[in-house]
């Protein structure tokens, strides 16, 4: 939570009270969130929290790199927190329960900038993975 504050600030985002309330939902949350997720919960908070508006500052969030996106899910994009606690450095992709929306991580990762693949030099990647999460995997082999 200060990690990501504090990249809000390097970034140039004002930190507002619903940025910092949303990020406080992030941060409690071990799933995956949507934009409509995220007003549901501001709700409780603010008496006036449009769509529009959460999209807009998820965005942002994203932008800053703060949140993470994560496509597909459901057929609606949805963020995650990026977990900046550990270290800075450490390179590692998402794992997303395609059942939950719980967010794992996977730090193997076979690319990395310079190599060449089928003859490109690579720039940057974007991977996402989906899968069943272990609770998920578990009540389905209960039915
Ligand atoms: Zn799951
Ligand atoms: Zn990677």
């Amino acid at each position: 939570m200060q990690d990501a504050l504090k990249l809000l600030r390097q970034s140039g985002l004002k930190i507002t009270p619903r940025r910092r309330a949303i990020l406080s939902e992030f941060s409690d949350s071990s799933i995956a969130l949507s934009p409509r997720m995220v007003q549901e919960r501001l709700k409780l908070q603010f008496s006036r929290c449009g769509l529009p508006g959460i999209y807009r500052n998820l965005e942002a969030l994203a932008d800053c790199g703060v949140l993470v996106r994560l496509a597909g899910f459901g057929r609606q994009r949805s963020y995650a927190l990026c977990r900046y606690s550990e270290k800075d450095t450490l390179h590692y992709h998402q794992i997303i329960c395609i059942s939950c929306g719980r967010i794992g991580r996977l730090h193997e990762c076979v690319w990395h900038e310079g190599m060449k693949v089928d003859g490109f030099t690579l720039v940057s990647h974007m991977v996402q993975l989906q899968g069943i999460c272990a609770s998920c995997a578990s009540t389905e082999t209960e039915k």
